[in-house]
């Protein structure tokens, strides 16, 4: 069963979209070489709270952190520690934050200093196939046509598109129905209505898109470790299109 919002619900999934997006500005200047990914969680989590905010991942599941940390050929779900950023890494940031019981969910790769050609390919590419997914939304689109853009544009610029993880609603908890896939058929799955609110979120690799979970039962890697990115935006259905959630002020009216 896939909910339409209320305008009042869309109105505080705005504000928890916002939050997010203002956690990723906040943090930005921080990810550099020499700081840990605790304490880039360290400061996420006051961020959050300073709007009145709750992090969406403390606790859901048992997950330890407010973000989730990725780092090089990690493709989500690591778990910030002591490790420390270098020049040439990168790094995915997952935020989830909740305001009023509504939560926002919106992941961006970030570069630490320098890094290789192929690797800012993968970045922009991997922006790119969040876009290209995300314009297929309108009214009576059908989830399968995201995907099937995403994994068209993913497969004809050479990425490999991770296949066991995947977008989903996204409202009084922070993963609803329905599933979003980065690959699909198109005209196939569940059709869009206008207020239905899903995070569109590929993840693409520069080699093999399998992948392994670490002991800890949270991260999630490469086997062949070729570097993965990940871009997610959380957004709304609207009369004609879609409008995006996690985004600022600006555009997020
Ligand atoms: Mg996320
Ligand atoms: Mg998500």
């Amino acid at each position: 069963m896939i909910s339409i919002k209320s305008k009042r619900e869309i109105e505080l999934l705005k504000v928890a979209g916002r939050i997010v997006y203002q956690t990723h500005q906040y943090l930005k200047p921080y990810i550099k070489a020499g700081i840990t990914t605790k304490e880039l969680d360290r400061l996420a989590e006051e961020f959050i709270r300073s709007k009145d905010a709750t992090p969406s991942f403390k606790g859901y599941e048992g997950f330890p952190a407010t973000l989730c940390t990725s780092i090089n050929s990690q493709v989500v779900h690591g778990i910030p520690d002591d490790t420390k950023l270098k020049d040439g890494d990168i790094i995915s940031v997952d935020i989830g934050a909740c305001y009023k019981g509504y939560h926002g969910d919106s992941a961006w790769t970030y570069t630490v200093g320098k890094v290789d050609e192929e690797i800012k390919r993968l970045l922009a590419d991997t922006e790119k196939s969040l876009f290209v997914g995300l314009n297929e939304i309108k009214p009576g689109a059908h989830i399968g046509d995201i995907g099937a853009a995403i994994e068209e544009y993913a497969t004809s610029h050479k990425l490999g598109v991770v296949r066991e993880l995947c977008g989903h609603g996204v409202g009084t908890s922070v993963h609803e129905a329905p599933d979003v896939p980065n690959f699909g058929t198109r005209g196939k799955g569940p059709v869009l209505k206008e207020g239905m609110v899903i995070a569109v979120e590929p993840m693409l690799t520069l080699g093999s898109p399998e992948i392994y979970i670490y002991d800890n039962d949270w991260t999630i890697d490469t086997i062949d470790e070729s570097p993965s990115a990940h871009f997610e935006h959380t957004v709304v259905v609207t009369k004609d299109g879609y409008q995006i959630l996690t985004t600022g002020d600006e555009e997020n009216g």
